[in-house]
């Protein structure tokens, strides 16, 4: 007998099909702006100091490889509550806050699917169109209904007003995905207006908030990026948040993250938390150790911590200076104008405008690889060649 005989075949994903094309290319001037993960001058994803020391320490200091429990590492918690909602955080103070780790911020995703799905049953999930694909995939196998509120117009630019109007007639109840700061794929955020405008309407719709919360210190700082977080949370008496420290603390492999839960008071967090930890032990029983032990010895000491912020400054101004660069390289071609859009995304990632044509010229000219909806890894530029991305993105646009 043969069970796996009419098992259909999927294609991979389109991402990692991209870089093996990357790979294979034998052009010595090729440039890979696919892949989301952040990169050096060097073009290495690299592991931060503060790491290094940290996981020193822990080889060092770890009595035991039993199981943590199920909402995971104490110190991880209380370090990554206090990055998240902030020191001085009235919700922390009042108990009305839990962090549940996970395994990266996909696992925080999916564990929150399946509290919605499970616990709020009858809710539609809305997210961004465009949106990081997994969102699509992720919730859809939790068993929610996805839906979607514009976020990009025709002209790629952010569209704040179409997003609001769509939100406006969201039925109530319903779940709303927010990415907190350095929208991916499209590198737009709300400004604090905005920010103000989609809590009036997720409060007059009685919405739940549901931030997605990867890029933590990427967009403008570690508290700057914390803003629509913080006052979503303060002003509502339910919000739900997934931190990933995939990016943040080059801890990708790893899989650190966190679902973290608000609830209106300290005692109706608890009946949330028993369900987010009997649904975390269908999914993965307990969270991998490794990783949030390591946030949490760099988040409770000042010099890990003093260590870990100045790398991660360091990582958020390259990505800002490639994108001013590459909007001056840009300007010996006349189009300074067009992509001024590039230096005023935040993140790693940039919806470049360039059309799915283009895209495939670049990569067979150029050997320049980006994803054919025009998405860009900034960190994947070289700062030392970016005339000559200039000059090809010129030769393809006129
Ligand atoms: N959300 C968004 C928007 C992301 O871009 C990513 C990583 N690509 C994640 C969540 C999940 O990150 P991880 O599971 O690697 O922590």
């Amino acid at each position: 007998v043969r069970h796996f005989g009419q098992v259909a075949r999927v294609p991979g994903d389109p991402i990692l099909g991209l870089l093996e094309h990357f790979r294979a290319d034998p052009n010595p001037a090729k440039l890979d702006l696919g892949v989301g993960v952040y990169k050096d001058a060097a073009g290495r994803t690299p592991i931060p100091r503060a790491v290094k020391l940290a996981e020193q320490r822990l080889s060092d200091s770890e009595q035991s490889k039993s199981y943590v429990g199920g909402h995971g590492d104490p110190l991880f918690a209380e370090g990554l509550l206090r990055l998240v909602l902030g020191h001085q955080s009235a919700v922390l103070g009042a108990g009305r806050a839990g962090c549940t780790q996970a395994p990266g911020g996909t696992g925080a995703l999916r564990l929150a699917g399946e509290f919605i799905a499970r616990c709020l049953p009858g809710r539609a999930i809305w997210l961004s169109q465009p949106t990081w694909p997994i969102h699509e995939t992720l919730f859809a196998a939790a068993g929610l209904e996805v839906r979607h509120y514009p976020y990009v117009g025709v002209d790629n630019r952010f569209d704040i007003e179409g997003m609001l109007a769509q939100l406006g007639r969201v039925p109530s109840g319903d779940v709303v995905l927010l990415h907190a700061c350095c929208h991916n794929p499209t590198g737009f955020d709300l400004s604090p207006a905005d920010w103000r405008r989609v809590l009036e309407v997720v409060r007059a719709r009685e919405l739940l908030p549901l931030f997605d919360f990867a890029y933590q210190g990427f967009g403008d700082g570690l508290e700057q990026d914390a803003w629509a977080v913080r006052l979503f949370s303060e002003a509502l008496p339910e919000v739900l948040v997934t931190s990933s420290c995939s990016k943040n603390f080059g801890l990708y492999r790893e899989r650190t993250g966190a679902l973290i839960a608000i609830a209106a008071d300290a005692e109706g967090l608890q009946d949330v938390r028993s369900q987010l930890a009997a649904h975390a032990r269908n999914l993965w029983s307990t969270p991998p150790s490794h990783g949030a032990a390591v946030v949490g010895l760099i988040l409770g000491d000042d010099t890990l911590r003093g260590c870990w912020q100045n790398e991660l400054d360091g990582m958020r101004r390259r990505v800002a200076g490639l994108r001013m660069g590459l909007v001056e390289a840009l300007r010996t071609y006349g189009l300074a104008q067009r992509f001024a859009h590039i230096a005023e995304q935040r993140g790693m990632f940039s919806y470049t405008g360039l059309s799915a044509a283009q895209v495939l010229r670049l990569r067979a000219e150029d050997g320049v690889y980006l994803l054919e909806t025009g998405r860009a890894n900034v960190a994947g530029l070289d700062a030392e060649r970016l005339d000559q991305l200039a000059a090809a993105i010129a030769r393809v646009v006129t």
